[in-house]
């Protein structure tokens, strides 16, 4: 036999034992004799129910919010490298070249390179999982000159590749003849300003990277 549960009438305080879920028409959901004094049905209660089932919602709504927070947890370690949130890093860029914020997607890849594309409002990055924060930074860099020159690797995509990799500190010196020898300059550009990628330090201010030829240790 299942658990009895008393259910009882707030108004006169009498009850009787009945199941979880007795049928809608049951007796036991109803106190008769107060009934029959108003006129019209007065139901009964079933308060240890009732208590049951708000501590059942309530372990529920936090098993959702643990499991939103691990969503957001996991995601957010998708998009940190090193010192840098590349989503939080996109929307300065896109702020200093005044572009909309393309929608990010960031694949991994085992192999040790990194591949981009820019489709117009849509930026895959892709990248294996140890990348470091320079070929990060400098592949983000390239696609969002892509957004901003709306254009391949001319010399439009050229100057905002430069602008964009100059936030962070980085000086191009020589030249690139081709747009792979660019991306490899601005890369090399990146590492130095920098610091070399350590890691495991905060993220410097960009103020501090500026002119920084090593990472801030504290930020107070
Ligand atoms: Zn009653
Ligand atoms: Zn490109």
């Amino acid at each position: 036999m299942s658990k009895r549960y008393r259910w009882a009438c707030e108004t006169c305080g009498k009850g009787q034992l009945g199941s979880s879920r007795p049928p809608l028409d049951s007796v036991v959901r109803y106190c008769l004799p107060c009934s029959k004094k108003t006129g019209s049905l007065v139901k009964r209660t079933c308060p240890a129910l009732e208590r049951k089932r708000a501590a059942k919602l309530q372990r529920s709504a936090a098993k959702r919010s643990r499991k939103t927070e691990r969503t957001r947890e996991a995601e957010t370690a998708r998009w940190v490298v090193g010192r840098f949130d590349l989503r939080a890093e996109a929307r300065k860029l896109c702020r200093l070249v005044k572009i909309p914020l393309p929608k990010l997607e960031r694949r991994f890849r085992a192999r040790d390179y990194t591949t981009g594309r820019s489709w117009g409002g849509r930026v895959v990055l892709t990248m294996p999982p140890g990348v470091s924060e320079h070929e990060a930074l400098a592949l983000l860099c390239h696609e969002l000159a892509h957004e901003a020159a709306d254009s391949g690797h001319d010399q439009r995509w050229r100057s905002y590749f430069i602008d964009l990799c100059e936030y962070y500190g980085c000086r191009v010196v020589g030249a690139a003849a081709s747009s792979q020898d660019l991306h490899e300059l601005l890369a090399g550009g990146l590492r130095e300003a920098l610091g070399g990628d350590p890691k495991g330090a905060q993220p410097p201010r960009p103020e501090d990277l500026k002119n920084a030829s090593r990472p801030e240790e504290s930020s107070p």
